[in-house]
């Protein structure tokens, strides 16, 4: 058994609230809400960080971008806006080592980021 939570989401071992899946990517929503709509979509595969995603990762990595893009319509959060957030490493407070894109939506956002 992974001792990895989001392998073990992706395996069925940990429940979770799905909205999206396909043959290389997973999307539900996260356990901690930020925001009225905040899901995270992950590679299936065990990737830790967004910076070790190699040229093998390609179409994966491409493939995430376009999944976004059609959560954001499915959550009716495309037109108003929505903000995607990947922390990698420590100092960018990232505490699940398998890469997930955050994706935020339904309330304002400022910037910088904390
Ligand atoms: P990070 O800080 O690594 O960028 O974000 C990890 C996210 O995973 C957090 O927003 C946290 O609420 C979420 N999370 C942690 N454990 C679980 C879980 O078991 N199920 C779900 N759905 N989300 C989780
Ligand atoms: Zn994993």
């Amino acid at each position: 058994m992974s001792d990895c939570i989001f392998c073990r989401i992706r395996d069925g071992e940990i429940p979770s609230d799905k909205v999206y899946e396909d043959d290389l990517v997973l999307a539900f929503r996260d356990i901690n809400p930020q925001a009225p709509v905040h899901i995270l979509v992950i590679p299936k595969k065990h990737v830790a960080r967004l910076a070790d995603l190699k040229e093998c990762d390609q179409e994966v990595a491409g493939r995430i971008q376009l999944v976004i893009g059609e959560i954001a319509r499915q959550e009716g959060i495309a037109e108003d806006g929505f903000r995607v957030v990947v922390n990698n490493g420590v100092r960018a407070n990232q505490t699940v080592f398998h890469l997930h894109y955050h994706v935020l939506g339904g309330r304002d956002f400022s910037w910088p980021p904390g």
